[in-house]
């Protein structure tokens, strides 16, 4: 490799919550391999508030930020704005290599505009696949077509592995390293310990109640299906009275209209601003019960042996439900109480749906990925050896 290459940065991109969050594994164990120098943070704001806000509390200053994004455009306008404006990043500042993670409008456009111009780009969390390229819309469609412009994929799953490989992706491309979602919880402790003075409080919790917590946010709930899960929710308040329900709203108002339409009044129902990841950890691991739609959040729920109710018809990570962890309960407002139904009155359903072993990874995940664009950069072949893999 020659000076000029090894002067040329390794570039992650972010645009949303989830992405810092996953990141900053990769982030660090880049810097231990690389140097601090080394690795440039590209933040889109494509979600600029959740994002920063997220950025910030992980000590994360990016080296570029893209313009605002345009208010209220379409879908593929914001595309072609983050094309555009990593494109011309790039041409500016030559990345050796581009990291991208998930399948957010940012990892697609991060990918396209790297592919483009020639840059290798390494998928972090490739090959989750739902059986519809609708649903989730239009996540599934950008984490497929991620993939199809990928010279690395860390696969966080055997079955992810098993996904890119039967849509015949080279063997030698794909890498089992868990999911870096895991390797974040190792950094809640050291997260707390920074957390702000200025945090919100949490709402007063009973500690003789059952505590759920809940989130619910994709696109493709908005409207009916998100009235129909409030409605469940407040059922299932109103059934179990030893229960209470703590929900952080995400910031679209669009969400928070229909869960401040139904639940604001409700008593034992806290509806709050997004948390700061320590404070959400904190009452997350204390929960008797999840109810969510996220997909960060069913995959860190395992590690912390609490239930889980998808919010959802289809998913992409059915790891936790084949081991008996998580349910898919779709958001119908009678199956969703009919399934907390089942777990809050049954004590052994509850206990049946709490494992040892997280199915998402082992927290090592970026360390493998860092390995691994280590030895692609050198030009070695296989970047991971079979026994330094996830599975
Ligand atoms: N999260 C958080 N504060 C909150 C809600 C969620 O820090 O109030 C974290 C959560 O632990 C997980 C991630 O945000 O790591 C999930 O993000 P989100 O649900 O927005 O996206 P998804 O996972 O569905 O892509």
């Amino acid at each position: 490799m020659t000076q000029s290459q090894q002067d040329r940065p390794i570039w992650i991109i972010s645009g949303t919550r989830p992405e810092v969050i996953k990141l900053a594994p990769v982030l660090r164990s880049l810097q231990q391999r690389f140097g601090d120098n080394a690795v440039h943070w590209i933040s889109t704001g494509q979600h600029m508030q959740l994002e920063s806000e997220t950025l910030a509390l992980f000590g994360i200053t990016p080296h570029h930020r893209l313009p605002r994004r345009p208010e209220d455009k379409h879908i593929v306008d914001f595309d072609a704005h983050l094309i555009e404006g990593l494109t011309q990043l790039m041409r500016a500042e030559q990345p050796r290599l581009v990291v991208v993670q998930g399948d957010t409008a940012s990892t697609f456009s991060g990918a396209f505009a790297g592919f483009h111009e020639g840059i290798p780009v390494c998928h972090v969390e490739a090959g989750l696949r739902s059986d519809s390229i609708q649903d989730p819309f239009p996540e599934e469609s950008y984490r497929r077509m991620t993939d199809a412009m990928t010279v690395l994929h860390f696969a966080p799953s055997a079955l992810a592995v098993q996904n890119l490989q039967s849509e015949g992706y080279p063997a030698d491309t794909i890498y089992c390293t868990g999911n870096t979602s895991i390797d974040a919880l190792g950094m809640v402790d050291e997260l707390e310990a920074r957390a702000s003075p200025d945090d919100p409080p949490l709402p007063p919790l009973a500690v003789d109640r059952r505590l759920i917590m809940a989130t619910v946010h994709r696109r493709e709930s908005w409207g009916a299906p998100m009235q129909a899960i409030c409605l469940a929710i407040r059922d299932i308040v109103r059934r179990y009275d030893d229960v209470e329900v703590i929900l952080p709203m995400h910031v679209n108002p669009k969400v928070r209209s229909t869960l401040m339409g139904v639940l604001e009044d409700e008593p034992r129902v806290h509806l709050t601003e997004p948390m700061a990841f320590a404070r959400f950890h904190s009452v997350m691991r204390r929960a008797y019960l999840i109810l969510s739609d996220s997909g960060g959040i069913s995959e860190e729920a395992p590690s912390y042996e609490v239930p889980t109710l998808i919010l959802r018809n289809t998913t992409e990570r059915p790891e936790a439900i084949k081991a008996g962890l998580a349910h898919l309960a779709g958001t119908d407002r009678a199956a969703v109480f009919a399934a907390a139904s089942r777990i809050l009155d049954d004590p052994r359903e509850h206990e049946a749906m709490r494992g040892a072993q997280n199915p998402y990874g082992d927290g090592r995940a970026a360390e493998r990925i860092a390995l691994g664009i280590g030895r692609y950069l050198d030009g070695q072949q296989p970047a991971l050896t079979e026994a330094e893999q996830f599975c």
